[in-house]
């Protein structure tokens, strides 16, 4: 291999499709990797420009990478520029934004069961499809559904996810390209396995059976509840947070279980972290010591400082508050709300 091959030699479909090089020149493309040196931690999309520039003394970040915490070329690039810069690059992640691209992308899931997967890969209109990093899901890019207006819950949504996580369509999100073509057995097998009809005739039709399902946003907004700037004076919390870290050993799910999706991840381990300090709640609220809705979503922020590795996102502020804090709210709203729903359950739901 010579040092000016370009990738397009091992990967022409990729380079060569329409879809692609309609998104080829816009700055959202970089690649995705780790920004730690533990390699249990995922792939997230990288500060491209940071890497070719090389770290300098004002660096604050752990592990040699550092995050996008932009979508423009302040981080990023165009595809032409990528290839270039690193044209041995095992991965491109580009961040799609449907309503600039026209496009949406199918994302199937390796859990997806193969009779609906095989349905999916049978969809006219599609553009463009490649296996998923994990090699047994799929990526599919297709133009926009005509009817992308017409469910009003479902608008302004970045995802629509199928109600068991099989599949879901990404409109505003990151996409990490492997560029290797589906191999011809799965499709052969796809195109011959489904003697019925297709559950979807279009990708309009998926889209009107996962928009029609769509949840209305949450019952209980992260803006429910308050927290301010700075933890209050809490009775016992380093206690608290250490009993919850405590009783939360093992039980915590690792990324890979959320197909790398950081978010859903991190939200699970709030979850799990949020049942685990009912224990030390009620020990002390038995002792006559009261916690607030606020209090709890300080103890929930700082046991999960302790579990959930810093990354990018987590700089950026929500609703005036850090990230993970404005998600610990939400968590604790939500369970607020479902134990307002269901008093008989008690603060704590089933796990
Ligand atoms: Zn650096």
């Amino acid at each position: 291999m010579t040092i000016s091959a370009h990738p397009r030699k091992w990967f022409p479909q990729f380079y060569g499709n329409t879809a692609i090089r309609a998104v080829a020149s816009a700055s959202r493309w970089t690649v995705s990797g780790r920004v730690s040196d533990d390699d249990t931690e995922a792939k997230v999309p990288i500060d491209v420009r940071h890497l070719l520039a090389g770290c300098t003394t004002a660096c604050r970040h752990d592990g040699k990478l550092r995050g996008a915490f932009a979508l423009n070329d302040t981080c990023l690039m165009d595809l032409a520029e990528l290839t270039v810069a690193l044209p041995h690059a095992r991965n491109h992640a580009f961040y799609l934004q449907t309503q600039t691209d026209g496009l949406v992308v199918i994302d199937i899931e390796p859990t997806c069961p193969p009779d609906i997967a095989a349905d999916l890969l049978r969809l006219p209109d599609i553009l463009y499809s490649e296996l998923s990093m994990s090699a047994r899901g799929y990526h599919l890019i297709a133009p926009v559904p005509a009817n992308l207006h017409d469910f009003p819950t479902a608008a302004g949504k970045r995802v629509l996810r199928e109600e068991h996580g099989w599949y879901e369509i990404l409109f505003d999100h990151w996409v990490t390209f492997t560029r290797t073509p589906i191999p011809e057995r799965i499709i052969g097998r796809a195109a011959a396995a489904t003697a019925a009809a297709p559950r979807f005739a279009s990708v309009n039709e998926l889209y009107r059976d996962l928009a029609e399902h769509a949840r209305v946003n949450p019952s209980m907004p992260s803006t429910a509840v308050g927290t301010g700037r700075s933890m209050p004076e809490i009775p016992h919390a380093a206690e608290v947070v250490e009993h919850t870290l405590l009783n939360a050993r093992g039980r915590l799910r690792g990324p890979s279980d959320f197909d790398d999706d950081l978010s859903r991840w991190e939200f699970s381990v709030l979850g799990t972290l949020y049942h685990e300090m009912q224990v030390p709640l009620r020990t002390y609220s038995a002792l006559g010591v009261h916690y607030s809705t606020s209090d709890r979503t300080w103890l929930l922020y700082r046991a999960a400082l302790e579990v959930i590795p810093a990354r990018a996102k987590h700089h950026q502020s929500r609703n005036g508050r850090a990230f993970l804090l404005d998600r610990a709210a939400a968590l604790v709203a939500d369970r607020e709300a479902a134990a307002l729903r269901a008093p008989h359950e008690g603060v704590s739901p089933a796990r």
